[in-house]
């Protein structure tokens, strides 16, 4: 769960799975929901683009 760009910033258990907190390069933070059962697969809060919109990477 970790790219070149993307840095976790901390990580926490919800009812409905594993919300994580990451900080892009430019300094944005995004949350991202996964949910039990989708192993490596992110929800990223707000839309499907797990892109940042600020710097697009
Ligand atoms: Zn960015």
């Amino acid at each position: 769960m970790r790219t070149n760009t993307h840095t976790i910033v901390s990580r926490h258990t919800t009812s409905e799975g594993v919300v994580v907190w990451t900080r892009c390069g430019c300094g944005r933070l995004q949350m991202a929901l996964i949910p039990y059962g989708a192993r490596g697969k992110a929800l990223a809060a707000g839309g499907h683009d797990r892109q940042c919109p600020r710097c697009g990477r």
